[in-house]
């Protein structure tokens, strides 16, 4: 079993206390690791660190210097490939085959996409006439922010912790990273890397535990933390926002999301189909930007349905060893129990279940894990929790539409505003209907078609702020203008 320990300082250290917490594993619900539990004492520890750390030799470098060194973190992750991959799908169960090309190559990817956007971005500068007149020059110049905590979930560890940790380097900051306590190792893991590949002790930390009254909270908590950066749960993420009133420090909030698709009559139906089967059910359910919500135009909404369920019920389950696997289980016996009470609410309200809507037999040998059915309903009220709140799971929710105006004012009927899709051949229509939905993200004829650059964030209660690209450099940065007179 394995032992899993803090970095900080550029160390594996245990928590003071020497407290810990169990690992169990989603496939079979077996304890793989016993994963040391932060105190206020040991997070402290960490944020002073990173806070010296930004005064050393991380401070001085340049920042082609810094760039350097992150696309080497990169590198290494590409090497030490297998040990990602395993450590990722034990804590999470996901098939080796989803990991292999999601998870961990674009864990590396966010160390050079963002050393590179952000290297590239020019300095803006203002020229102006002074009352006297002279002239004077305005240079917008940037610096690290200081010292950045990253808040992570568990859907996507390495990917998403990557994504907040590479822009946060490359910008010249200092990390203190608390992990999921679901997916404690992949964080752990990287560490190894970052002494590796010389970056400075201090530079990038990981402190383990659970949310409120525990590592998340000191962290959040902690006066020397300059700038939150968080992605999980949108009620989670009000008591970041709070956490972070105090001394006026930054956020930047990735939340949850209520998504749907909407699939026109005259779209590709082959390509709609198997886009929705992805975006439904892929990593069973648990992708922010995956569709609860599918409307489908009603002239073609039984042949679609008809269609989807057929993919559906090709879906195979199965841990992530095996060969042509489709669907891990849900990442913790917790998560089975919230998505199986939707499961309920489902039924309870009237729903009909085209297919699943239970737990699936693999075998005794599977039982403990949290696995569950992936699942399409029909016939719910829009005041059903189900249609309302974020399961995360691998389930939808499928309902025809007549026009344009009534899907638009469907789709919008939800306090998430994260992202959607919209199948259709017709561009006018793409545009209009993309325009008028009240989201962050829209793919048009495809879901999570992802370029690095581009801004990712949400609308409403989805989150604050944008992340991806430049758009980076507005949290991770301080800008500071200097007005030169001459
Ligand atoms: P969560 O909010 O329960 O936990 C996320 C992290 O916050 C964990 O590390 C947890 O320990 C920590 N935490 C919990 N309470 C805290 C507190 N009071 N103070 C400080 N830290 C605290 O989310 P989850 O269940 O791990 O992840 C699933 C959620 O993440 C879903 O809602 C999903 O939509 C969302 N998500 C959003 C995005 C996005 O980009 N918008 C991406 C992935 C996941």
């Amino acid at each position: 079993m394995k032992h899993i320990q803090h970095f900080i300082n550029g160390m594996f250290v245990d928590s003071i206390s020497q407290r810990s917490f169990s690992k169990l594993s989603p496939v079979d619900g077996r304890q793989i690791a016993a994963v040391q539990e932060a105190d206020e004492e040991d997070v402290a520890k960490a944020v002073s660190a990173a806070k010296a750390a930004l005064k050393g030799e991380w401070g001085q470098m340049t920042q082609r210097q810094r760039a350097e060194k992150l696309e080497k973190v990169a590198q290494r992750i590409i090497e030490r490939f297998d040990e990602f991959l395993e450590a990722e799908c034990a804590d999470t169960g996901k098939p080796k085959s989803l990991a292999s090309h999601i998870d961990i190559p674009r864990g590396a990817a966010n160390f050079t996409a963002f050393s590179h956007a952000l290297g590239n971005e020019p300095t803006e500068t203002f020229s102006m006439d002074t009352p006297d007149g002279s002239k004077a020059i305005n240079l917008g110049l940037r610096k690290p922010k200081g010292v950045i905590a990253v808040i992570c979930p568990w859907n996507l560890p390495l990917l998403l912790m990557t994504w907040k940790v590479g822009p946060a380097l490359a910008c010249g900051n200092t990390v203190v990273v608390k992990p999921s306590e679901v997916t404690p190792t992949t964080a752990a893991l990287l560490g190894d890397v970052m002494n590796e590949c010389g970056i400075p002790a201090g530079v990038y930390n990981v402190v383990h535990g659970f949310g409120a009254q525990s590592a998340g909270q000191y962290l959040t908590q902690n006066p020397d933390v300059d700038a939150i950066t968080f992605t999980g749960e949108t009620s989670t993420g009000e008591s970041i926002m709070q956490a972070a009133a105090l001394g006026l420090r930054n956020i930047s909030l990735e939340c949850g999301g209520k998504n749907s698709a909407i699939v026109f009559e005259d779209c590709d139906m082959h390509s709609a189909v198997e886009g929705v089967l992805r975006s439904a059910f892929e990593n069973t359910g648990q992708v922010c930007l995956g569709t609860e919500r599918v409307y489908v135009q009603s002239t073609i909404f039984e042949e679609f349905l008809h269609r989807l369920k057929e993919r559906v019920s090709e879906l195979k389950l199965g841990p992530p060893d095996m060969p042509n696997v489709n669907l891990g289980p849900l990442a913790s016996l917790e998560h089975q129990l919230k998505v199986l009470s939707y499961y309920d609410l489902a039924k309870k309200d009237g729903a009909q279940v085209v297919i699943g809507g239970g737990v699936p037999n693999l075998g005794a040998s599977l039982d403990g894990g949290a696995w569950v059915e992936p699942t399409i309903w029909v016939g719910l009220d829009r005041s059903s929790k189900v249609l309302q709140e974020e399961i995360f799971g691998p389930c939808c929710h499928v309902q025809p539409f007549d026009d344009e105006r009534e899907v638009i004012a469907l789709a919008n009927d939800t306090n998430y505003g994260l992202c959607a899709s919209v199948w259709t051949q017709n561009i006018q229509r793409a545009m209009t209907v993309s325009h008028s939905l009240d989201v962050g993200i829209v793919w048009v004829n495809s879901w999570f078609l992802r370029d690095l650059r581009t801004a990712f964030g949400g609308a409403k209660q989805s989150g604050i702020g944008r992340e991806g690209g430049v758009h980076g450099l507005e949290f991770y940065t301080e800008l500071q203008n200097v007005c030169i007179k001459y």
